[in-house]
């Protein structure tokens, strides 16, 4: 016999899209559950965050807890091909755009956010997994089990938010999975030490090398001396560059010619790790009594560290329909919460497809592009893009077309 609860919302993951939403839920009065498979700390990617987290962080009374553990502050982004560097320092954005976010261990990172979430009044039990869920006339039921105990749990909510990640709990029991739009990649990646990092205010900058084979390389800073490194490209590149994943990955440090010397004899002070086939898409993102946020939902690709940002993006949203919902209110999820997702989505989407495409990379490289080009690129890499006054957000991929063809055209012209 299953014990019984009864909360206001059920949140599924105490990742940060559960725990913002999970903060921002209980600071209003509601009584939530967040149930949470693994035991905190626990590795998971996704380290290099992007200024719009602080604006999101602090709105659910988190950044505090955050700017605590002295995580390392990372003012932009570097992007490096043929030994050429392109530097976007987030001070440069548009007007609003913060000039910092952090680069963050997510184990530590995770259960800073979850603690604190904790202490707002959310409910987190760690070691429940969450394994089916059914919809009746007045509730959404949880089932889960207590996996130290194996004691049966079912929980009683007026709305459920999926916040598992790349466990993606919903989308599976209700069989709302699409295929990804976006090509199959691998990442191999680690934790290093002996990075010979830059000194002075661009020492905290994410470095992203373009190698020469077509596959791109990831540097990130911790403030604790380590570096998380990591390699990105097609499933047949990173089969064919060595034998093991260490060696894959080494391989591609050792050749590139802005990794090899940043990196040469680093010592790798964690586990090799690999993921593949990382992007997800899902029909829909809401129905009655329940939604998805962050990557339960929507990932497109690690490129431009997007994935914390839309995560917080959308399960801070989510978190504030659903108040309005529980108070009476007549909520439009399609246009308040799926089409606002979607926007901010598609502004990355446009972005990563015109990286691989290389359309970006020729923007990104121009030689003294019109003013106000490079604050608009810098905000939407900074993570704001719901600003509709940046009309790279308003209109993304025509956007970039035109923009690229326009430098093409001054590139082309002589002196
Ligand atoms: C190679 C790679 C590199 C990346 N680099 C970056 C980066 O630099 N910056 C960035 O912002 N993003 C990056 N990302 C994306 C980032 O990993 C995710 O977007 C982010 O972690 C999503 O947060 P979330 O809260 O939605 O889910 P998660 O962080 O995955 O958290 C979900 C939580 O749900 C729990 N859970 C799962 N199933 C269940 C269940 N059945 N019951 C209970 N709990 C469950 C999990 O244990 C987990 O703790 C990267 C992704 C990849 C693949």
């Amino acid at each position: 016999m299953a014990k019984r609860e009864v909360v206001d919302v059920a949140i599924i993951g105490s990742g940060p899209a559960g725990s913002v939403a999970g903060a921002l839920l209980a600071r209003r009065g509601r009584k939530v559950l967040c149930l949470e498979r693994e035991v905190f700390p626990r590795f998971v990617i996704g380290e290099s965050l992007l200024p719009r987290c602080n604006h999101l962080l602090a709105e659910a009374g988190l950044l505090e807890a955050v700017e605590a553990r002295g995580y390392q502050v990372k003012p932009g982004a570097i992007f490096w091909r043929d030994g050429q560097p392109v530097r976007f320092a987030f001070a440069a954005g548009r007007p609003g755009t913060r000039p910092a976010a952090y680069q963050v261990p997510r184990g530590d990172f995770d259960q800073t956010l979850a603690t604190r979430a904790a202490e707002l009044g959310v409910d987190v039990r760690f070691q429940h997994q969450v394994t089916g869920v059914r919809f009746d006339d007045v509730a959404a039921r949880l089932e889960a089990t207590a996996l130290v105990s194996g004691e049966a749990l079912e929980v009683e909510a007026k709305f459920v938010l999926d916040c598992s990640g790349y466990g993606r709990v919903l989308p599976r029991l209700l069989g709302v999975d699409r295929p990804p739009t976006l090509g199959p990649r691998v990442a191999v990646f680690t934790h290093v030490e002996g990075d010979q990092r830059p000194t002075g205010p661009e020492a905290g900058d994410i470095w992203v090398c373009v190698h020469p084979n077509g596959s791109w390389i990831w540097i990130i800073p911790f403030s604790n001396g380590r570096t998380s490194v990591g390699v990105v490209g097609s499933p047949e590149l990173i089969e064919a560059s060595g034998a093991t994943d260490e060696r894959r990955l080494y391989w591609h440090l050792e050749t590139d010619p802005t990794a090899s010397k940043r990196l040469a004899g680093v010592r790798r002070v964690m586990e090799m790790k690999r993921l593949a086939g990382y992007s997800t898409a899902v029909e829909k993102l809401t129905g009655d009594r329940w939604a998805l946020t962050g990557n339960a939902g929507t990932f497109l690709d690690p490129v431009f560290s997007s994935g914390v940002t839309l995560a917080l993006e959308s399960s801070s949203r989510a978190a504030v329909l659903v108040d309005r919902q529980l108070a009476g209110e007549e909520v439009d999820w399609g246009r308040e919460y799926t089409a606002v997702v979607d926007r901010a989505t598609a502004v990355f989407a446009a972005f990563v497809r015109g990286w691989y495409s290389g359309e970006l990379l020729d923007v990104f490289f121009a030689r003294n592009p019109p003013e106000g080009v490079k604050a608009s690129i810098t905000s939407v890499l900074a993570g704001y893009v719901l600003d509709t006054g940046n009309s790279l957000v308003r209109d993304p991929e025509q956007r970039l077309k035109t923009l690229h063809r326009s430098l093409a055209r001054r590139e082309a012209r002589p002196g």
